[in-house]
């Protein structure tokens, strides 16, 4: 017959009567032996549980909890006498938040298997903080894991009773998700179930019906070796978490100004503006180092710039006080989404235009000018600097004919 511990069935026990057995000082730690199975000791993927020791008036913290070789081990800061009764309280708010977290796991680990049959769960770690777990296979994309975490949701609001069976390790069927080589290691195996949606055999403490969960929100998910590793909290962790995401928002949101439903364009802008700035910097130091971008071609100046994050009007402010002496063609090309160049020439046979049109044209783009300015942009550019390179190249041929 298996020895059912009390927070298998009652995870909200909260006082128990203990005997201490032995007191050892392991580096700055003791490690406190007690003879009753009534705190859960960290494994399974499940960390230990936390309390105190009350003893004639004094409160010892509990840190953490250990099994090492079946003997069940308080870990304090302070040492305890030996053979002596005391009492145990659990620190259930730290128990509450693992139920929740572990319950919530088998909620979403179940989620992607339903997805799909191939996910596999791999590393599990749950605390009173948060709950990690590897969903091995395929990479997960941000639309499946947002998909899963609005179905556990769905579960939690669905008010599930959640409850513990123990069963024969032999009668374990395809239907109960197990790890590999569990029914060969124990002779009774304790299944948790939620509703029909799923059953698992599981040494973990859980919350008593999905609604007990309160909240779910994944924080974070990133491709491990094999899989993805996806980072959640639950209940009132979850909450303060959206709400200081939310009030860092707001905070800047009419300082900027901006919707709230703009946040993702304006990262996204962020990120342009970096990657701008880093053009900048490097055309600046090789301005400023190798001079401007010139070659001569048959007597003519023929000087090219890449000019990210610039607009039409400064590029021309730029060029406004350049000496226009001697034989110039000079090309400035602004890439974007929508990339824009401007081309200049002085005393070159031709117009501008006859130069640069039908290259621009060629290359899906338009433009215009006069005399000496050729004006040209592409509407829709994803690879600017390829269309700089070909202009460039198509350039030097034609100021060589
Ligand atoms: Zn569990």
């Amino acid at each position: 017959m298996m020895n059912e511990p009390p927070y298998w069935r009652e995870p909200l026990h909260e006082v128990f009567t203990v005997t201490v057995r032995s007191c050892i000082k392991e580096k700055k730690e003791y490690l406190i032996e007690i003879a009753e199975d009534v705190i859960r000791a960290a494994g399974g993927g499940q960390d230990g549980d936390r309390g105190i020791l009350r003893i004639n008036g004094q409160e010892v913290s509990i840190l953490n909890t250990a099994k090492q070789d079946s003997r069940l081990l308080l870990i304090t800061e302070e040492p305890v006498e030996p053979d002596q009764v005391v009492q145990l309280v659990i620190d259930l708010k730290w128990r509450k938040a693992m139920m929740q977290n572990h319950t919530a796991e088998h909620l979403f680990v179940a989620t992607m298997k339903k997805i799909s049959p191939s996910y596999k769960l791999g590393y599990i770690w749950i605390d009173g903080e948060k709950g990690v777990v590897d969903i091995m296979g395929p990479p997960l994309d941000f639309e499946t894991v947002v998909k899963a975490e609005k179905e556990v949701t769905r579960l939690i609001e669905a008010r599930i009773p959640v409850e513990i069976e123990i069963v024969d390790a032999a009668e374990l069927d395809d239907e109960v998700r197990a790890r590999e080589g569990l029914a060969s290691k124990h002779e009774k195996v304790r299944i948790v179930q939620v509703g029909d949606y799923d059953s698992s055999a599981c040494s973990g403490t859980h919350v008593f019906n999905t609604y007990d969960i309160e909240a779910f929100k994944v924080i974070d998910y990133r491709t491990v070796e094999g899989g993805t590793r996806i980072e959640f909290l639950t209940s009132s962790r979850a909450l303060e978490e959206m709400v200081k995401v939310y009030n860092t928002t707001l905070e800047k949101k009419h300082s900027y100004p901006y919707e709230m439903d703009q946040l993702g364009d304006i990262l996204d802008k962020a990120k342009e503006l970096i990657h701008e700035r880093q053009w900048i910097v490097q055309h600046l130091s090789r301005l400023m180092t190798e001079g401007k971008n010139i070659e001569s071609i048959e007597n003519t100046d023929f000087w090219t710039e890449y000019l990210p994050g610039l607009d039409m009007k400064e590029v021309r402010s730029i060029i406004r006080d350049y000496p226009m002496e001697g034989k110039l063609a000079i090309l400035f090309f602004l890439p974007g989404v929508k990339s824009s160049l401007i081309f200049w020439t002085n005393e070159l046979p031709e117009d501008a235009s006859h130069y640069i049109s039908d290259i621009v044209t060629s290359l899906g783009g338009r433009g215009g000018g006069s005399r000496d300015v050729y004006t040209g942009g592409f509407a829709d550019s994803p690879n600017p600097e390829e269309i700089y390179n070909e202009i460039i190249s198509q350039l030097r041929k034609r100021l060589t004919s």
